[in-house]
């Protein structure tokens, strides 16, 4: 039992998480939907995680669809909350503590605290759809294009606050169709940069305005993949898989584009000497 236990540590923690979460918005709003969404995605996360250190295929690709589908077309399109950054803004400006800003809080500001880019490998309803184009390793070089996505997460800004700003009629209905439309347009430029860098992931490297949020929490994660440098041959095979370019061999929270890393696990699958891991 206890062996049990310490093999599927993150596993454990990663639902307690999700219950605190999911228990303590319950008491305090007596809504019994943070029961139900957080236990969910909670449930969702935890058996990825037990399948993936299973080496189960396609088990990040579970959690990717059970956690990215319920949120765009239960919450985005039946539910119409705005899950976007827009929705963030929106939620922010009209003090409102719920929704995309409870979302936001919870996946992408606090928690990158303990699991890093997590949301990125597991649960983004973009990233589900990009990482099952054909160019899971990039084929080329990094460009240093990074500084677009502060223009995007300016321009998104801008757009929500000059609604607010110009007293603009029927903000809400605004919300849920520029959740629709900014879906669209990140689907097709997603996949359009995709082929034109023949990397899956370009769209999140260069594009993505959430990492202004994601990047900073996730350079002092809790859990990051770390090298048992007495196992390692340097063989790189590593380095070779990962889809965000990370130099995971450097322990170091410096380590080049140790922010991006998105816990997917490929390079510790890829790894010939078990010389990797996720550990605190
Ligand atoms: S970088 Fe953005 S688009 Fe890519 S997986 Fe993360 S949140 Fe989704
Ligand atoms: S794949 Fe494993 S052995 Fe090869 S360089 Fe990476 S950590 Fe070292
Ligand atoms: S391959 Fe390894 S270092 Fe690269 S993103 Fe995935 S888990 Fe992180």
């Amino acid at each position: 039992m206890f062996k049990w236990i310490k093999e599927n540590k993150i596993v454990i923690i990663m639902m307690l998480i999700f219950e605190t979460v999911a228990l303590s918005l319950f008491l305090s709003t007596k809504n019994l939907f943070y029961l139900l969404n957080f236990n969910y995605i909670g449930i969702c996360v935890s058996i990825g995680i037990y399948l993936m250190s299973h080496k189960v295929k396609y088990a990040r690709n579970f959690v990717q669809f059970g956690v990215g589908l319920y949120m765009l077309i239960y919450l985005g399109v039946i539910c119409r909350e705005n899950m976007q950054i827009e929705g963030f803004w929106y939620y922010l400006f009209l003090g409102v503590f719920e929704a995309a800003t409870i979302h936001y809080f919870v996946a992408k500001i606090a928690g990158p605290l303990f699991f890093g880019r997590g949301w990125c490998g597991y649960a983004c309803w973009t990233g589900m759809i990009l990482d099952l184009l054909p160019y899971k390793t990039p084929k080329s070089d990094r460009k240093k294009l990074g500084w677009i996505r502060y223009i995007v997460f300016l321009l998104s800004l801008t757009f929500v606050s000059s609604l607010f700003i110009f007293k603009v009629e029927n903000i809400e209905n605004i919300m849920f169709w520029s959740f629709l439309i900014g879906n669209i347009i990140y689907y097709i430029l997603g996949i359009l940069l995709a082929f034109i860098f023949k990397d899956n992931r370009a769209f999140c490297k260069y594009i993505c305005p959430i990492t202004v949020f994601l990047k900073p929490a996730s350079y002092f994660s809790y859990l990051r993949v770390k090298c048992d440098k007495s196992k390692c041959i340097n063989c790189k095979k590593c380095i070779k898989s990962c889809p965000m370019n990370v130099d995971m061999l450097n322990d170091s929270r410096k380590r080049r584009y140790g922010t991006e890393c998105i816990l997917c696990g490929n390079c510790i699958r890829n790894c010939p000497k078990n010389a990797l891991d996720i550990k605190h």
